[in-house]
């Protein structure tokens, strides 16, 4: 590959140089932050440090942050580990979410992919009087289509019915202002990578009172919410890349990708009338477009657009090699042809304005090379007119 352009963001982002210099400095030096000794103190003052960015970035305190392997432990240890006996989840939440417990049920969504508030309400209304609570899951900002749900309307509702709210926030994070007072959320989940921050790190951070059961039992790290020896290098990471999303500077980087997203899309729809961009009539997080064009397989684009050099993704990118519809387009609507030839390109703090370019020549050539002969395919006339185009 001799160029290659990198918008697949919402996947995984580049480690942020702050990053790698706070990790790189911990991995030099030894000590288990439980250890007594200056060593242990030492890693142990790394880990706290990085608590208290983490805790800013989401505008809670420090000892509300539970650090977990990722996002996909936060979310599975909100779902099992909240007390909750009934569990409603938004159609659109990560696969993490929806696959943590048996049983989740589904609250749908419109067809910009917005959560349905009227029939959270009446799930909430049907519920007989149980011991345990109901907890409602509403991600802030969805991971394929970038949309942002209304969660402190659903709070809202949640606590009329005395549910409680867990919030998926890994995607917004980083993105948008993440504040978990504000929502009045009970929960949120954090992953570090979605934001500058390294790999199999991120946080289940919990409201003021709020109690958690541990997933994994045995020592009593993160005020035994979470037992093992921590990630103290992932987690200086972390802490680094949460200091950097919380700064003004960040904010207007990435406020200044939606120019760069707007183009793309305008371009798009220029090329192709006919794609479907989805969530674009609703509040979506700057830096992703999720489209289709009927006649062109996703994978197909995801296929060529590598061989070029572009690295975008089909359907839900956490799950590689997927080739299933993606389940949050069909919830809003999308007919199986349409989810099944959607992308999702999704800029970064890395991101400008040549791979924007890059990705639209490279788009428009396989456009031209291909669409007549899918449209020829889907017709029926692969024998008799393909050949024409
Ligand atoms: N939630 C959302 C919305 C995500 O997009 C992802 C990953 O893409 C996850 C959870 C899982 O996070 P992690 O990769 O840290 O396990």
């Amino acid at each position: 590959m001799s160029h290659s352009i990198y918008l697949d963001h919402n996947a995984t982002t580049p480690l942020r140089p702050e990053a790698i210099a706070a990790m790189t400095e911990v991995l030099g030096r030894v000590g288990n932050p439980s250890s007594v000794h200056a060593f242990g103190r030492a890693a142990r003052k790394v880990v706290e440090d990085a608590r208290e960015r983490v805790a800013d970035l989401v505008a809670a305190e420090a000892g509300q942050v539970i650090f977990t392997s990722g996002g996909t432990e936060a979310n599975a240890q909100a779902l099992r580990g909240l007390g909750a006996g009934r569990i409603l989840a938004s159609a659109i939440e990560h696969a993490s979410l929806l696959a943590a417990v048996p049983g989740v049920e589904t609250i749908p969504v419109d067809r910009d992919g917005v959560i349905d508030l009227a029939a959270l309400e009446s799930l909430l209304r049907g519920a007989a009087a149980a011991q345990r609570p109901t907890l409602v899951a509403v991600m802030l900002a969805n991971n394929e289509t970038g949309v942002v749900q209304p969660v402190a309307e659903a709070v809202a509702i949640a606590r009329r019915h005395g549910a409680l709210v867990h919030c998926d926030a890994v995607q917004a994070a980083g993105k948008i202002a993440v504040d978990l007072a504000g929502l009045g959320v009970d929960s949120l989940s954090l992953s570090a990578h979605k934001f500058g921050g390294p790999q199999g790190v991120g946080a289940l951070v919990l409201a003021p009172g709020v109690v958690v059961q541990p997933l994994v039992s045995g020592g009593g790290q993160e005020r035994r919410r979470r037992a093992g020896t921590e990630n103290v290098a992932g987690i200086a990471g972390f802490g680094a890349a949460a200091a950097l999303a919380a700064s003004p500077m960040h904010g207007e980087r990435m406020a200044s990708l939606s120019g760069l997203r707007d183009r793309l899309e305008g371009e798009v729809l220029r090329i192709a009338p006919t794609a479907r961009v989805f969530g674009s009539r609703v509040a979506r997080l700057l830096n992703t477009s999720c489209f289709a064009l009927p006649g062109l397989e996703g994978a197909v684009q995801v296929m060529a657009l590598d061989l070029a050099g572009i690295a975008v993704a089909a359907g839900a990118a956490c799950s590689s090699g997927r080739t299933a519809p993606s389940h949050v387009l069909t919830a809003q609507g999308a007919t199986a042809t349409e989810a099944a030839s959607a992308i999702r390109v999704s800029l970064g703090w890395t991101s400008t304005g040549a791979d924007v370019d890059g990705f639209l020549a490279a788009w428009r050539a396989l456009v031209e090379r291909t669409v007549p002969i899918s449209y020829a395919k889907s017709a029926g006339f692969e024998n008799k007119g393909a050949t024409r185009w």
